[in-house]
């Protein structure tokens, strides 16, 4: 079959939750069998969130082939179960670009560039190159923000001219909006919904199916408004409410029958889709029989969305043992050495997420020393691995200056240092050691047991490794390198042997790890922080 297109636009207000919309569709749409890819259109000038603080912006997701994109993309690859390539992620940035690297080159032939035709084509473009990957039968592709902003004029144009290029029948345009309910009058209110359906067909694109998002049931008044004004039949009026558990999102959608009016509104088979898997893992997630608290130690955590991959692993991690994880978020700049035991007594194990930059480091340096200390479990991820080889390299090997290169100039002993092909880079964006690399597990160790292979792959983003010239010392003071690059370069792993669960990673498991596929450290952790709890 040719490729068929779903494009997920939002009305009246943006952060609706139209990417978790988007996926949950992609799920419904994989459980009837069909092959999915997904991608996401950010309207906004950087050319990837790679250089956004995480605090404004939330967290960086980084693909297998190693570009930084939106975190809606791990949304996408958790709930599609599929991973997705560089192309995934497109921003005005990116477009811009592009046209602009053309026009230098002298590709347009001494023309005039303007919006229409050279950006609307290059958008068109990299619609298309899903057409390439002949698997795909269907691409979801989602535009950030909302269908009035300034800034996605040119997308909706090219959505526009792309579905007359392909054929209307190939093409479903789904709104996602917002049913805002007055408090006063004690009613929900179609009226925003219906202006963005107006606004869009400004555009000249009809809405196929209009999600509703609201804090109450929508009804058959509603619907039946919504459906009226904006040229749908009411059976393409989808109710979406907020859900406890994010990932019963299509269990719901799926009695709302949104994937059945998809595959009408596709001109595609609706066929019976297979659930078992994803109902038996909501199941096991609504029917705790424990519940451990993890504290997640780092500076970003004014804003969750800044580790939401980290947070969702978590969440798998419990899945399998029916274990509901708390977390208990401990911002890295308040924790002193006097006040560690206060904070971190009631968690059952102690998380150092990634991150850049000095502020809040001495505070991770002192969770991680009492999680060590007191035989607490502790996973340390990238920056968190970091500083647990900068905390041992302290306190036991004796070095008390020691610390890593891209938080003082000054040690002596930069146990953490920048890795040689960084050296001289002065651009940003793009530039750290980005994707999936391989990783070989050393024998008898907590990873290869807990992995239960010898060579690996993660994901990665950091511009600093360990310092070979101290890995001896460090080794020899009981500090295993558990995990090591093929070539035997860079130290990929460590662990403690004397203590229950001790783990660091300079990657990032946090982005392969699936409801349905619990990334196996995560695994261990909780497992590990279900245990510390029953022996208290
Ligand atoms: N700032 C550290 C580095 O660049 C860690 C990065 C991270 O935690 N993602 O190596």
């Amino acid at each position: 079959m040719s490729t068929k297109y779903v494009f997920v636009l939002g009305g009246v207000v943006s952060g609706l939750g139209k990417g978790i919309t988007a996926a949950s569709l992609g799920r419904l749409l994989k459980a009837r069998g069909y092959s999915i890819t997904m991608q996401k259109f950010d309207p906004y000038i950087n050319v990837d969130p790679g250089t956004m603080n995480p605090i404004q912006h939330g967290e960086v997701f980084v693909t297998e082939d190693g570009i930084e994109t939106d975190l809606d993309l791990g949304h996408y690859e958790r709930f599609i179960d599929e991973n997705l390539k560089k192309d995934a992620n497109v921003t005005t940035g990116k477009v811009y670009w592009s046209v602009i690297q053309k026009e230098r080159r002298g590709d347009f032939g001494g023309g005039t560039v303007q919006v229409i035709p050279h950006i609307t084509n290059e958008i068109k473009s990299r619609f298309y190159t899903n057409e390439d990957d002949s698997k795909t039968h269907i691409s979801i592709i989602e535009v950030g923000g909302t269908i009035g902003d300034i800034e996605s004029q040119p997308f909706l144009e090219a959505i526009r001219q792309f579905r007359q290029d392909v054929g209307p029948e190939n093409v479903a345009i789904i709104l996602v909006s917002l049913i805002p309910y007055l408090k006063a009058s004690q009613e929900l209110k179609s009226k925003p919904t219906q202006m963005a359906a107006r606004e869009l067909m400004r555009t000249g694109l009809q809405p196929d199916i209009i999600v509703c998002r609201s804090d109450y049931p929508v009804g058959e008044d509603i619907r039946a408004k919504i459906a009226r004004f904006c040229n749908v039949p009411p059976e393409n009026v989808i109710e979406n409410l907020d859900v406890e558990y994010l990932y019963e999102l299509p269990l719901i959608l799926e009695k709302e029958h949104l994937a059945d009016v998809a595959c009408r509104a596709l001109s595609i088979e609706n066929r019976t889709p297979d659930l078992a898997d994803w109902t038996a893992m909501i199941d096991a997630l609504k029917n705790p029989t424990s519940t451990v608290t993890v504290a997640l130690v780092g500076k970003y955590t004014a804003l969750h969305d800044a580790y939401i991959s980290v947070v969702e692993a978590l969440k798998h991690g419990g899945i399998n043992s029916h274990t509901v994880v708390r977390i208990k978020w401990v911002n890295s700049e308040r924790v002193t050495e006097k006040n560690a035991e206060d904070i971190l007594k009631d968690a059952d194990g102690v998380i150092v997420p990634g991150g850049f930059g000095s502020r809040g480091i001495a505070g991770m340096i002192h969770a991680i020393r009492y999680a060590r200390e007191t035989k607490l479990p502790f996973l340390g991820l990238c920056l968190g691995m970091q500083m647990a080889v900068v905390e041992y390299a302290r306190d036991v090997v004796g070095w008390e200056d020691a610390h890593s290169a891209e938080l003082s100039a000054k040690t002596k002993h930069p146990v953490i240092d920048l890795m040689p092909d960084q050296r001289g880079i002065t651009d940003m964006g793009g530039t750290l050691r980005l994707g999936a690399y391989p990783c070989i597990l050393q024998k008898g160790t907590t990873a290869r047991r807990l992995y239960g292979a010898e060579e690996i792959s993660e994901r990665h983003r950091h511009r600093y490794e360990v310092n070979n010239d101290f890995r001896d010392a460090l080794a020899s003071h009981g500090l295993c390198l558990s995990g090591l690059s093929p070539d035997g370069r860079i130290v990929e792993m460590i662990e403690l042997p004397d203590h229950p669960f001790f783990v660091a990673t300079q990657a990032h498991p946090e982005f392969k790890s699936r409801p349905n596929r619990p990334h196996p450290l995560f695994k261990g952790f909780i497992d590990a922080a279900l245990a510390h709890k029953k022996a208290r």
